[in-house]
């Protein structure tokens, strides 16, 4: 049998997103992105017409808090064009995650206009565990800052940020509701 002699070449993944905050669906897409890649770039998007809640100096460091112990994960923060970025860190995909079919056109959308751009990089999807299918950033955004408790729901990393903007996030610990008589508006 003839010897394997086609050149060791590392499989790179970018997953990029806007993780205002990092949630644990993301963790999970990373976690199915690494049995398909040898390497998973995070791409932390800046996103400023997102007009995110945490700047990117603290997504990105919460994003590299919570892969701190994984070796196979980057994090890297990015504006401008993800097929740039791709290209720059030698990535062959661009990995991302489906929620529900609500997902699926901006997704889809977004992967015809990468592969426009460059017809090299493939777009994958995975599906994350079915108990973060309901999970978002956004969602977290609205439930901590009503001092619901969504620490099942993200990484340990994120939970002083969240406190640090005043969203209680124990659950004993909750926001008073503001009762507003019809007599008083
Ligand atoms: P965006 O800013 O595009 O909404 P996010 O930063 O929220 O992106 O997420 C990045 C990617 O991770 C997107 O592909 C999104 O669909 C996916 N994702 C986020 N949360 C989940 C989840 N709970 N399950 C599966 N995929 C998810």
């Amino acid at each position: 049998m003839k010897p394997d002699t086609k050149p060791n070449i590392e499989r790179i993944a970018i997953y990029p997103g806007t993780f205002d905050p990092v949630t644990l669906g993301h963790v999970d897409v990373v976690q199915r992105g690494l049995k398909l890649f040898d390497r998973v770039v995070i791409g932390v998007a800046a996103n400023p017409n997102k007009q995110p809640m945490f700047d990117l100096k603290t997504r990105l460091s919460m994003v590299c808090e919570t892969f701190a112990d994984e070796k196979r994960i980057q994090a890297v923060a990015f504006t401008g064009l993800l097929v740039d970025l791709a290209r720059a860190q030698q990535a062959h995909a661009i990995l991302r995650g489906l929620r529900a079919a609500s997902d699926f056109e901006y997704e889809f959308q977004m992967a015809t206009m990468n592969r426009r751009l460059d017809a090299d990089i493939e777009t994958m999807f995975v599906m994350a565990r079915e108990d973060y299918t309901f999970v978002s950033s956004r969602f977290i955004r609205e439930i901590s800052s009503m001092g619901g408790d969504v620490s099942e729901l993200v990484p340990e990393a994120v939970l002083p940020h969240l406190k640090c903007r005043g969203f209680l996030c124990d659950q004993n610990i909750r926001t008073p509701h503001k009762h507003v008589n019809v007599k008083d508006l």
